[in-house]
This record gives C-alpha cells, sequence and structure tokens, in this order.
C-alpha cells in the first residue's frame, strides 16, 4: 500500500490538481457557514436561525445549505456573495434552486440589474490559485470571526 501512494505522490500534475481542489472545498466549507450566518444574522438577527432565500421559511442554521442563484462548480459565482444565500433543502434541491423566486429576491435586494450581472458571471470560467484561495480563506475566516464576536453581544 506504502509503496502505492508514494508512486501517487511522485506524479507532479495530480498532486497539485488534488490540493487545489482540497483547497478549493475547504474555502467552500467556510464560504457555506459564512453565507449561513450571514443570512441568519440578517434575516432572523439570531446566529441559529434563519429564513430561506426563497421561500422564507425559518430553518436552523445546520439545516440551511449555501445555495446558488446560477448553480456551477466552474465560473465565476462560485464564491459570489450576492450570488449565494442561505436556502433550505427543498429549495436549494427539490426545487432545483427555485430559479424564479430566487431571481425576485435577487432583484429586490441589489437592483433591476443584478441578476443579469449575476448571469454574465456564470459565463465567465474561474480559475483559481492557490494564492488566491488561501487569501479567500483568510478572508472569510475574519468575516466569521467578526461575526462570532457580534453573537456574543447578544
Ligand atoms: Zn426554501
Amino acid at each position: 500500500m506504502r509503496t502505492l501512494d508514494s508512486n501517487k505522490m511522485g506524479m507532479k500534475k495530480p498532486i497539485k490538481k488534488m490540493t487545489i481542489s482540497k483547497l478549493k472545498k475547504k474555502v467552500w466549507e467556510l464560504f457555506s457557514v459564512y453565507i449561513r450566518k450571514r443570512d441568519c444574522l440578517e434575516t432572523t438577527g439570531c446566529a441559529s436561525f434563519g429564513l430561506c432565500v426563497t421561500c422564507g421559511k425559518r430553518y436552523h442554521f445546520k439545516l440551511l445549505q449555501a445555495g446558488h442563484f446560477i448553480p456551477g462548480r466552474h465560473n465565476a459565482n462560485l464564491f459570489s456573495e450576492k450570488g449565494t444565500h442561505a436556502q433550505c433543502y427543498n429549495c436549494n434541491i427539490n426545487l432545483r434552486g427555485n430559479t424564479l423566486e430566487y431571481r425576485r429576491q435577487i432583484i429586490q435586494m441589489y437592483g433591476e440589474d443584478a441578476d443579469e450581472a449575476l448571469e454574465h458571471n456564470a459565463n465567465q470560467i474561474k480559475k483559481f490559485t492557490i494564492p488566491e484561495l488561501e487569501e479567500l480563506q483568510a478572508d472569510l475566516k475574519e468575516k466569521i470571526k467578526l461575526m462570532e464576536d457580534l453573537e456574543l453581544w447578544d
């Protein structure tokens, strides 16, 4: 087993790809926490519960997901703060994003052309570099910490 593993480690290309995708996954986990906390605080004023962006029902933080207005792991909306909101499982998965209602909400929150701007972003393929992801990771950690500090004042 050990020999097999070290053989794999010896190949340069896959290991680099692995690192970027692993880091991207870590950043996504942080981004998801950030989005859900942000929206919980915004919609209920409490960090443990939030309203789904599209059906408006109230869910526990843990039951909410970070749902994209325009999905896709490779476009420039992956880590878009305007393009991602707390959403319930039913809207995000069963209703595939509940897109019509999501569009209405995007326009209401960010103005007339916001949906088109996000659609434009979705056509751009975004390839992240490790330094970019690391910067994003540090930034998200900071933002989450700031929100947690706020919670202490409740
Ligand atoms: Zn919902």
